[in-house]
């Protein structure tokens, strides 16, 4: 078993380094979410629709997690807002120490909410701590409704369930009501939104939720 004990130690290592980030966040009074989702589910439009909305309330910055390209930090340099590009190489998630890695480059008294946009993938980002506040899971209508069942640990493990392009809804079989159950099987605490990023249905509440959360961490 020592294949077991390997990923273990990998594990607890990651676990110090996601605690020193922690301090980094809390220390400021940095509200972070680590934003997560298979490819294509959205999280860069929504970054691109919540920074539009909020940039007059909240101080925002992002960490974008990618494999090798620098498209989606492109997409928020536009806005522009404190952006870092973590390119992985090809590692399909990202881990405590590429955040930790970046940190400097951002100056936390004048950020009152980081997002860290995840590698897109719903399997070991749900076992990597990053530092975060609040996990943040989405997924989208075309990607089909079995995600929760066949990637219960990233539901498991994660705060909040975000279901994108409900737009689509129409289009396709996708079963919401089905995706809320399994989830909230898996993890009766998850707070849910369903939005569209390209109509903004239901991204007011988002928005609301939040701006809470930052007050919360600002208190
Ligand atoms: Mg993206
Ligand atoms: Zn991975």
């Amino acid at each position: 078993m020592t294949k077991v004990r390997v990923f273990t130690n990998i594990l607890k290592a990651n676990e110090n380094i996601a605690q020193k980030n922690r301090e980094i966040f809390n220390k400021n009074k940095v509200y972070t979410i680590n934003l997560m989702s298979s490819p294509g589910s959205g999280k860069t439009s929504l970054l691109e629709r919540t920074i539009d909305s909020l940039k007059n309330e909240l101080r925002i910055a992002v960490i974008e997690g990618d494999l090798q390209t620098t498209k989606d930090a492109e997409r928020i340099e536009k806005y522009n807002i404190p952006v870092t590009q973590i390119n992985t190489d090809g590692a399909c998630h990202l881990d405590a120490n590429m955040v930790a890695s970046v940190l400097d480059s951002y100056n936390f008294k004048e950020i009152d909410l980081f997002v860290i946009e995840n590698v897109g993938n719903l399997v070991c980002p749900a076992g990597y701590d990053l530092g975060e506040e609040d996990r943040v899971v989405m997924v989208s209508i075309p990607e089909g409704d079995d995600k929760p069942i066949k990637y219960p640990l990233i539901f498991h493990n994660a705060n909040v369930l975000i279901i994108n392009k409900i737009d689509l809804l129409p289009y396709t079989n996708f079963n919401r009501l089905k995706v809320k159950e399994d989830a909230l099987n898996i993890n009766p605490n998850l707070k849910i939104f369903e939005i569209s990023c390209q109509t903004g249905e239901g991204l007011e509440n988002w928005f609301i939720w939040l701006k809470e959360q930052v007050s919360k961490k600002k208190r």
